[in-house]
């Protein structure tokens, strides 16, 4: 899949600004931050919903009180955040203000995300945001968190409010521009990863634990909270913030940063929406449920909508029971004239055989992935 191909659809963008990226002379970075909210305010006029995940309320807390060594002691940073986290807050709502756009604050913690009554309400409070054309502006409740109750970094709150608001796309914006194949401070060679499909070893090794002066989060830290998004079927990128157009360009689909890819089998089952149903007979049934086989032309006995090749389709059972989802490898129109036959007869009845299978098994999410749906 291309990185076009995987951003086409994308219109609700999770956006985790780090410390990095925000700090400057004064504690914040102001020009930076009004390129990245005019960048925001140009997505939102293209139909685009943008909720902002954002740190440094402790470094700018800590510029405010004149500290220039490390703070000491959680308090401390407590503290820091919270003169920093108004500070932050003033700021983006200036920025944002300036084209008649409201910005909502929340702040959170591991046991309001664990909680089941907590994790609806913040959910309901954010769908509700969005309806209203306001932008969330979300970092952690730095003040309440101590160690039990901790999410630890941005980078794995973002993760969790990725599932949360059913992000379409997240992008981590840092002080790199992107996940090396090698540490770049080390050797000249490095490279920047543009498309990760899996996440191997390889990548996670390719990703240290080093982090900037500010900030806790590091590329360790960004590679597992991808692991996460990918897995719920969110593409993820990570991306230098302090460039220019650098949000335009990425959700346009221009090669720069990291993407990672999210799971297939998740985005077939709970991403695409269906644009058509196969019944399949009691053998085609067996193939898919238990044999963990590829729907061939013979296993189909009705064919419902009008979809062409590559789109997602549902294998129903002749009871009407969903057992799968996966992208055809032919249109409706196709399907209606090779349902039922051999495989061997594709090449004479349509003139060409383009694949064996109606749906191959790589392609294909069955059942129990599809059962809340
Ligand atoms: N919540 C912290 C802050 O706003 C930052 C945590 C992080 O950078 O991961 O300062």
């Amino acid at each position: 899949m291309t990185r076009k191909e995987t951003l086409t659809d994308v219109k609700r963008v999770l956006i985790k600004i780090g410390s990095a990226v925000l700090t400057g002379d004064n504690g914040l970075d102001l020009d930076i931050i009004e390129q990245l909210v005019d960048d925001m305010v140009d997505l939102k006029k293209r139909g685009y919903h943008i909720v902002i995940v954002t740190s440094v309320a402790i470094a700018s807390g800590k510029h405010r009180m004149g500290i220039t060594g490390p703070l000491k002691s959680m308090p401390q940073k407590q503290a820091a955040a919270a003169i920093g986290q108004g500070r932050l807050m003033r700021v983006y709502s200036n920025a944002f203000g300036k084209h008649r756009i409201y910005v909502a604050q929340l702040l959170l913690t591991m046991s309001d995300l664990t909680d089941r009554k907590r994790f609806l309400n913040i959910r309901n409070t954010l769908s509700t945001l969005m309806e209203w054309g306001v932008v969330p502006v979300i970092n952690e409740n730095d003040t309440v968190a101590v160690d039990e109750i901790k999410i630890g970094d941005n980078d794995q709150l973002a993760a969790m409010i990725a599932n949360i608001t059913e992000a379409h796309l997240v992008i981590n914006l840092t002080n790199t521009d992107g996940l090396y194949d090698r540490n770049p401070n080390r050797s000249k060679k490095a490279k920047v990863i543009p498309i990760v499909h899996e996440i191997s070893e390889v990548i996670e090794q390719a990703a240290t634990d080093e982090t900037s002066d500010v900030g806790s989060g590091g590329m360790r830290s960004k590679v597992q909270a991808a692991k996460k998004v990918t897995a719920f079927g969110i593409p993820y990128i990570i991306a230098a913030g302090k460039e220019k157009g650098i949000l335009r360009d990425l959700c346009a689909g221009k090669d720069r940063g990291t993407l990672f890819l999210p799971m297939k089998e998740h985005l077939i089952a709970f991403t695409l929406r269906s644009r058509g149903k196969l019944t399949v007979d009691d053998g085609g049934k067996k193939a898919l449920v238990e044999e963990g086989k590829s729907l061939l032309p013979s296993g189909v006995i009705d064919v419902e909508g009008d979809f062409h090749v590559g789109d997602p389709v549902l294998c129903l059972d002749s009871g009407g029971k969903i057992l799968a989802k996966g992208l055809t490898n032919y249109g409706a129109a196709e399907v209606r004239k090779i349902m039922g036959l051999k495989t061997s007869k594709i090449q004479q009845v349509l003139g060409y055989k383009d694949y064996d299978e109606v749906i191959h098994r790589d392609n294909m999410a069955v059942d129990k992935e599809l059962q809340h749906r």
